[in-house]
């Protein structure tokens, strides 16, 4: 892989905020199921602010995209998923180095994921985001090892986050809102892990343009 640009990276930004514009009711309505109904709302807000700020002053590394889209998250989007995928961005941010590789961008991702549990106190099978992005960052690291290109690899990381969000719908939630109603919160998709599909199949598409 040659080096992944920092205009790969807003790019990124740029299509994830187009998709969840354009999911922005199904992400409400997986909300109002198990949560208060402004999922949706919430990150179509936040990414409206990210792709705004990354607009105002262009990032000229992929650390400072990074910083500023997790930055943007944790100050714009109240409710739990914003400072969450802020905590990814920054710690991506903080980790990443110059020029991006595939391995690179698979480690700073890993480190990502990692500071959201700890923030979210979040593991596999609690029925929030988690259980689309560990899956996302396995099918990064399979992929290195098998050494396929960015490209595929992009393209596996979002298939297994879109199964991910899917293998959600039987769990019964451990964390966040959703955890209050208990057993009632079986048969629903979670919509964090849902964004969070939405944000691997963007990154999947901007790759294969670029
Ligand atoms: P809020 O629940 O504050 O209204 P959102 O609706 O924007 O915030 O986001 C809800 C999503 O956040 C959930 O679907 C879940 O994926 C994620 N989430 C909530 N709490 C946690 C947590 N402790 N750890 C990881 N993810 C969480
Ligand atoms: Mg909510
Ligand atoms: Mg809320």
């Amino acid at each position: 892989v040659g080096g992944l640009a920092a205009g790969l990276f807003v790019a990124w930004f740029e299509e994830a905020a187009r998709l969840v514009r354009r999911d922005r009711d199904r992400l409400t309505a997986l909300d109002a199921a198990i949560g208060d109904a402004d999922h949706g709302t919430n990150l179509d807000r936040g990414l409206t602010e990210v792709v705004k700020a990354l607009g105002e002053t262009p990032p000229e590394s992929a650390a400072q995209v990074f910083a500023v889209a997790g930055a943007t998250l944790i100050r714009k989007v109240g409710g739990a998923a914003g400072p969450l995928y802020g905590s990814v961005f920054r710690q991506m941010g903080r980790m990443i180095e110059e020029p991006v590789t595939l391995a690179g961008f698979a480690g700073a991702f890993e480190a990502g994921v990692v500071a959201l549990e700890r923030l979210g106190k979040a593991a596999l099978g609690d029925k929030t985001m988690v259980d689309a992005l560990v899956p996302a960052a396995r099918a990064l690291a399979l992929a290195l090892r098998d050494g396929v290109g960015a490209r595929e690899a992009f393209e596996l990381a979002a298939r297994a986050a879109a199964e991910g969000a899917e293998g959600t719908i039987p769990m019964q939630a451990r964390k966040g809102r959703a955890s209050y109603l208990g057993e009632r919160s079986v048969g629903h998709e979670d919509p964090g892990a849902a964004s969070s599909a939405l944000f691997m199949a963007a990154l999947a598409t901007v790759t294969a343009k670029a």
